[in-house]
């Protein structure tokens, strides 16, 4: 009898937790890691897989994506298999419902474990856009009910009067349910003016900042600026906040405009104006045509970004509530907001997260290489920002390192060529050959979704979020 499943042989491992960075094994049972030395017997092992000349890496969690939900051109779940194909063992949905996400889950999943936040849209996940605080309450217990992780605040589409953003983020506080926050309210927008109310509305409570880089774009002063201003922001409440920044140019927004014509988006409005394009039907069409907005559809089992004719009749068709997206990240801020440190050295954002999935988006492993290629991370940091810190932003305790019964997710990443070449998840491979080798996944919930995760049909692991980086000390 083999006494391991699976050894992963001669690769470089990067393992920032236990300070490994050096040519090792990664002997696996039972899902687990089991040790983790230079040279470990091929003969103890089932089955032997060779990285030489690879580096290995605690599986890559994506802290923010998107592959639930429902979208008029194409199917979110497909975006599992995209998150599969990038080398990302654990996803974080960042806006839908627990039923649509683990609905996609079963007919179209990779093989990925994936927990998610359901997203607070007035007159559809929640009936209004003013709910008092006991509304709010049950609002939240009742995500984690259907077996959500927590909530999602979409200020930059459905923003909530500045004390209903705060109730939210106490509600969940208090509940110790995840609260994510794209920026903006009734009284700013989803730009640095937005980022500018975060530390008002959190109070002495906790906040996932989402996207960093979306609020620096240069809508309000000039982009540098605003990445130095957010950094501040960050440092200032130090251990109050999980916030990642992702490093695509093209954004993913929406063309509805309401019967006067107006664009309704704050975040599609300030792309237009960001070109000098009016907010209105007229500015997008003239967006489209000059080849400054793309919309985003499925095409070939896949998504991507299609220009000009074939865009515009899509939006016509579609009567304007179309997804679009326009090259308005400026890399310059996803560098300085990846590698900004504070005063102690430690990085200020936490993650790179792709705020893709669905969104053909999924370049954390590319981005990434590239910066340690450019000297700005080291190997050891690019796994503290794909893995470890995230691991740690959602309290998964066993995932982000490889210790002794850690669980046996794995990344392998060709650095030569900058991305991942095969993973594992649970000591099973998933990215084989470029291909995805599994299908369903693992929901990731909290006690109180448990019911629902398993009403699901599909296998579930439990999430205890008190122990995760956002409630680390935490007393309110
Ligand atoms: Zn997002």
């Amino acid at each position: 009898m083999p006494r391991y499943d699976l050894l992963i042989v001669g690769g470089t491992v990067l393992d920032p937790a236990n300070s490994i960075e050096a040519v090792a094994d990664v002997a696996v049972s039972g899902g687990r890691v089991e040790r983790v030395e230079a040279e470990i017997d091929r003969s103890m092992a089932a089955e032997v897989v060779d990285v030489r000349g690879c580096w290995v890496i605690p599986g890559m969690i994506d802290g923010h994506v998107h592959v639930g939900g429902e979208r008029a051109t194409w199917d979110p779940a497909l975006g599992f298999r995209m998150l599969a194909l990038a080398g990302v063992t654990t996803g974080i949905d960042f806006g839908s419902t627990p039923e649509t996400l683990f609905d996609g889950m079963r007919r179209l999943g990779s093989g990925i474990n994936v927990g998610g936040l359901m997203v607070l849209r007035p007159g559809s996940t929640i009936p209004r856009d003013d709910p008092p605080p006991p509304e709010v309450r049950d609002i939240v217990a009742n995500a984690l009910r259907r077996g959500a992780l927590g909530v999602k605040i979409i200020g930059g589409y459905d923003p909530f009067t500045p004390e209903v953003t705060a109730d939210v983020i106490a509600a969940c506080n208090e509940q110790r349910a995840y609260v994510g926050y794209h920026v903006g309210t009734k009284e700013t927008g989803s730009r640095m003016d937005g980022m500018r109310e975060v530390p008002g509305l959190v109070g002495n409570g906790r906040l996932h900042v989402a996207h960093v880089n979306a609020y620096t774009r240069g809508s309000i002063a000039d982009p540098l600026e605003e990445c130095a201003e957010a950094l501040d922001i960050l440092t200032a409440k130090k251990g109050q906040y999980n916030s990642e920044v992702h490093q695509a140019i093209p954004n993913g927004t929406s063309g509805r405009c309401d019967d006067d014509g107006r664009v309704m988006a704050d975040v599609a409005r300030n792309c237009l104006r960001l070109r000098d394009y009016s907010t209105d039907v007229e500015g997008i069409r003239q967006a489209i045509r000059d080849g400054y907005a793309s919309v985003i559809r499925e095409k070939y089992g896949t998504i991507g970004y299609v220009k000009y004719g074939e865009a515009m009749a899509i939006f016509d068709e579609l009567n304007t509530d179309c997804p679009l997206s326009f090259p308005v990240n400026l890399p310059a801020s996803a560098f300085l907001l990846t590698t900004g440190r504070d005063s102690d050295g430690d990085f200020v954002i936490d993650a790179v997260a792709s705020d893709g999935g669905s969104h053909p988006r999924n370049i954390n492993i590319e981005s990434a290489m590239a910066l340690v290629r450019f000297g700005a991370l080291s190997p050891m940091d690019m796994a503290v920002k794909l893995s470890y810190n995230p691991s740690r932003m959602f309290g998964l305790t066993n995932k982000g390192h490889f210790s002794p019964g850690a669980d046996a997710d794995v990344t392998v990443i060709d650095p030569a060529a900058g991305k991942a070449v095969s993973t594992f998840v649970a000591g099973k491979a998933v990215l084989v050959n470029r291909e995805v080798a599994q299908s369903g996944g693992t929901i990731l919930t909290t006690a109180r979704g448990e019911a629902s995760a398993r009403n699901s049909g599909l296998p579930y692991e439990v999430v205890d979020l008190s122990e995760s980086k956002l409630y680390a000390g935490f007393a309110g």
